[in-house]
């Protein structure tokens, strides 16, 4: 019960952000250490487990690299294998005063043959499939945290909304006019949804599902660092049409009062 403590005590304000320039990232490879996040095994004689937490971090860090030589301010969650809860997620997201929060993440499909990408970001739904995406990525959630998070999840989502979509469009419009032509990928769209990563964040943020590990040709081509570049490319042109955008109207997020 510590976060609606949390809640509760400190409540909200809102803080107007007219330094577009100055935006601080926070890039969040998905999963790490003991949580694998989806995985798939190799088509070797010996097929060797391939893991959603190692693409995941390959391609947040060439987001990193990318921002980094374009001189933004720009953290990542976890820099190698090593586990990080959500909530230690969010407590980074404060302390490195992240402006936009971008998490980056695997698909997975037991039905197999399931390809495209996919952004998310933080809405109510009613959609069955969508609910499937969250209840992996959720997965380190339960009993009376969900409960408080769903109540942090509302107060966010009226706050981040306006912003995260944009912010989703950006990137995924970028996505699909250069990953998507060049490698013939299908877009699966703008999505919101309930991922509580991103609600405790409390920034305007999105969730990336870059391709499908369960899908051999999908998984072969996200291990490939060509790829890997050219999606972080787009990711990073995404957030900079973002921030253009937004310097016509002010970044509004959410801060804890100290
Ligand atoms: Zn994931």
């Amino acid at each position: 019960m510590i976060f609606l403590k949390s809640v509760l005590i400190f409540g909200f304000s809102f803080v107007c952000l007219c330094r577009a320039e100055a935006l601080t990232i926070l890039i969040d490879p998905g999963h790490g250490g003991d949580e694998f996040g989806a995985v798939a095994m190799s088509q070797e004689k010996n097929p060797q487990p391939i893991k959603e937490k190692d693409i995941s971090l390959a391609i947040s860090k060439r987001i990193y690299d990318i921002l980094r030589e374009k001189n933004y301010s720009v953290f990542l969650t976890r820099s190698m294998d090593r586990t990080v809860t959500l909530p230690e997620r969010a407590a980074i997201a404060e302390k490195t005063k992240a402006d936009l929060f971008i998490s980056v993440h695997i698909n997975s499909s037991p039905e197999g043959g399931a390809v495209g990408f996919e952004t998310y970001y933080l809405d109510n739904h009613d959609d069955v499939a969508m609910k499937k995406v969250e209840k992996t990525e959720n997965i380190q959630s339960s009993g009376d945290e969900v409960v408080v998070q769903q109540i942090l999840v509302d107060l966010v989502v009226q706050q981040t909304v306006n912003t995260s979509k944009p912010l989703a469009e950006s990137i995924h419009s970028q996505l699909k006019s250069t990953v998507g032509k060049k490698y013939g990928i299908k877009s699966r769209g703008i999505k919101p949804g309930l991922f509580f990563v991103l609600a405790l964040s409390k920034r305007p943020g999105v969730l990336l599902e870059v391709g499908f590990i369960s899908t051999y040709k999908e998984r072969v081509r996200m291990m490939n660092p060509k790829f890997q570049d050219d999606y972080a490319r787009a990711v990073v042109i995404g957030i900079e049409n973002y921030i253009k955008g937004q310097k016509k109207r002010p970044v509004r997020i959410i801060k804890t009062k100290k």
